[in-house]
C-alpha cells in the first residue's frame, strides 16, 4: 500500500499531464471525431511515458522531449498539414471566422491555447509545434552574439493584429478555405514564412526570435499559462550556486535565476514548459509541479 501511494506520488505529473491530454481527447471526440481523441490520447500518453522514464534517466529528458516534438510536430504537419490540408496556422482561424465554419484551427486555438494553458502552460509549443521544432533544431546554429532584443507586448499584439487583417484581406480576396490547391499552396507558403522570419529574428534579435518577439499563439497562450496549474518552481533556493546556467540554457531568455533567488515559480508568459532550465541546474533547484 505504501510502495502504491509512493509510486503515484512520484509519477503524479506524468499521469495528471496524461490525463488532462484524455480528457481533452474524449471532448473532441464528443464535438469532432474520434481522431482527435487519438490524437490528444497519444500525446498524452506519450508524454506521461516519456516523463515517467526521464524520472529515473534525466540526461535523456531534453533529448527525448526533443524526439516527441519532431515526431509528433513531423506527423502533425505531414499527416494532417500537407495530406490532410487542414491548417493549423492562425491565419486559418480568421478564415474560418470569415467564413462562420469551425475547423481543426479553431479547436486548436481554444484546446491548445486556451484551456490546456490552464492545466500545462505553453507546454504545446515545446512537445507538439513543427515550427518550434525547427527553431530548437536550428536555434544555437543561426543565433548571433548580438544583445538580444526583449518582448514588447505592444509589438507582439500589435504583429497578432496584423495577421488578422491580412488574414480577412486574403479571406475577402482568395477563396483559400474552399480551393484545395489554393489551401495546400497557402499552408506551406505559411508555414515557410513562418520559418524564413523566425530564422532572421533569432539571428538578429536572439533566441527563438519569432516565438518570443511575435508568434500570435504564443500572445494568446500566454495571457492563461501564468495561471497553470504546474509551473517551473524552485525548492531549496538556498543551494543556489549563482551559476547562471538555468539563464543561458533558457530559450525565451527569461530571467529563471531570479526566480529562484526570489524563491517564486516562473510565471513569465512566455516560458513554454521545456525544462531546458530544470536540466542545466547543477543543484536540481528547479522542477516542474503543481
Ligand atoms: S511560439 Fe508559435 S511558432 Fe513557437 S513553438 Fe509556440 S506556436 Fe510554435
Ligand atoms: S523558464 Fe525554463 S521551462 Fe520556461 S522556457 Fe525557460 S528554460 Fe524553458
Ligand atoms: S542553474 Fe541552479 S544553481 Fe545555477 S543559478 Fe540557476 S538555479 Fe542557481
Amino acid at each position: 500500500m505504501f510502495i502504491a501511494v509512493e509510486g503515484i506520488k512520484k509519477y503524479r505529473y506524468p499521469l495528471i499531464i496524461a490525463l488532462i491530454f484524455t480528457t481533452i481527447g474524449l471532448f473532441m471526440w464528443y464535438v469532432r471525431d474520434v481522431r482527435y481523441f487519438l490524437l490528444f490520447f497519444s500525446i498524452g500518453v506519450t508524454d506521461g511515458f516519456v516523463r515517467s522514464f526521464v524520472q529515473n534517466n534525466p540526461r535523456f529528458k531534453q533529448p527525448l522531449r526533443l524526439f516527441v516534438m519532431i515526431s509528433v510536430g513531423g506527423g502533425l504537419f505531414f499527416g494532417l498539414s500537407i495530406i490532410s490540408r487542414v491548417n493549423f496556422q492562425f491565419s486559418q482561424i480568421i478564415f474560418d471566422a470569415y467564413e462562420m465554419v469551425v475547423t481543426g484551427a479553431l479547436i486548436q486555438l481554444v484546446v491548445a491555447r486556451v484551456i490546456l494553458p490552464l492545466f500545462a502552460g505553453s507546454a504545446f509549443c515545446s512537445r507538439v509545434c513543427w515550427d518550434g521544432a525547427f527553431f530548437e533544431l536550428t536555434n544555437s546554429k543561426v543565433v548571433s552574439k548580438r544583445k538580444p532584443v526583449k518582448r514588447s507586448e505592444f509589438v507582439a499584439w500589435t504583429y497578432l493584429t496584423l495577421v488578422i487583417v491580412t488574414a480577412f484581406i486574403v479571406a475577402y480576396n482568395v477563396q483559400v478555405s474552399k480551393d484545395e490547391t489554393i489551401r495546400l499552396y497557402w499552408i506551406v507558403g505559411e508555414n515557410l514564412y513562418i520559418i524564413v522570419l523566425g530564422t532572421i529574428l533569432t539571428h538578429f534579435l536572439g533566441s527563438r526570435g519569432y516565438c518570443r518577439l511575435l508568434c500570435p499563439f504564443l500572445t494568446i497562450s500566454g495571457l492563461f499559462s501564468r495561471f497553470s496549474l504546474i509551473k517551473i518552481k524552485p525548492d531549496n533556493s538556498n543551494s543556489c550556486i549563482n551559476c547562471n546556467k538555468c539563464n543561458k540554457a533558457c530559450p525565451m531568455l527569461i530571467d529563471v535565476k531570479e526566480c529562484v533567488q526570489n524563491n517564486i515559480p516562473v510565471k513569465s508568459n512566455t516560458c513554454i514548459l521545456c525544462e531546458r532550465c530544470v536540466s542545466s541546474c547543477p543543484k536540481d533547484i528547479l522542477s516542474l509541479r503543481g
